[in-house]
């Protein structure tokens, strides 16, 4: 029976196969968190290699791809809003 949200979404009952199929999913989208963190640990190595040291840890949540200081979410997964950015989120320096 499907089950409504206070939300108002209705959560379905999944079957045995949909259930196996999520389970499924699940890995590849840890891989993919694997593989976003190596990528953002390869390109934050490659900026201390070049000498640039970008703003000061903390709150800020700098670009990697260009020299946006601090990320300007436009939406809940939007680009960064700065003009000379434009860079999705996962180009950006997110905490762990
Ligand atoms: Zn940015
Ligand atoms: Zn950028």
């Amino acid at each position: 029976m499907p089950v409504t949200s206070p939300g108002g979404t209705i959560l379905q009952d999944p079957t045995d196969a949909q259930k196996k199929a999520f389970e499924e999913n699940e890995p590849d989208f840890r891989r993919l968190d694997e593989e976003m963190h190596r990528v953002r640990d390869t390109a934050r190595a490659r900026l201390t290699d070049s000498g640039w040291s970008g703003p000061d840890a903390g709150d800020h949540i700098p670009c990697l791809s260009c020299s946006c200081p601090d990320f300007q979410p436009e939406g809940p997964l939007g680009r960064c809003r700065r003009f000379s950015c434009r860079h999705s989120m996962i180009d950006h320096d997110l905490p762990r």
